[in-house]
């Protein structure tokens, strides 16, 4: 997730991410920036690449926890 009030655009984020989630928007900031957004959230892994980058700590990466389900054996007639 990206703070795009305190993004400055400066592209790091987006060549550090290997799947190519982050792109720059072609909308500004408060401050004028062309900020950087996830154009493909789904191909996030949660690496992290990105929020270790990123000067000014403008992103928060959050991984969803995956829940597996299990469904029950059949019952067997003997
Ligand atoms: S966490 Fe990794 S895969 Fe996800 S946007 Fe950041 S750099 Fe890309
Ligand atoms: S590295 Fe940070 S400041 Fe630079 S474009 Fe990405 S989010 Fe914005």
């Amino acid at each position: 997730m990206v703070d795009i009030d305190t993004c400055k655009g400066c592209s790091l984020c987006v060549v550090a991410c290997p799947t190519d989630v982050i792109e720059l928007a072609d909308q500004v900031n408060g401050k004028g920036y062309h900020y950087a957004y996830m154009e493909h959230p789904d191909a996030c892994t949660g690496c992290m690449n990105c929020g270790l980058v990123c000067p000014d700590s403008c992103i928060t990466v959050y991984r969803v926890k995956k829940v597996k389900t299990v469904e029950p054996l059949e019952e067997v007639q003997l």
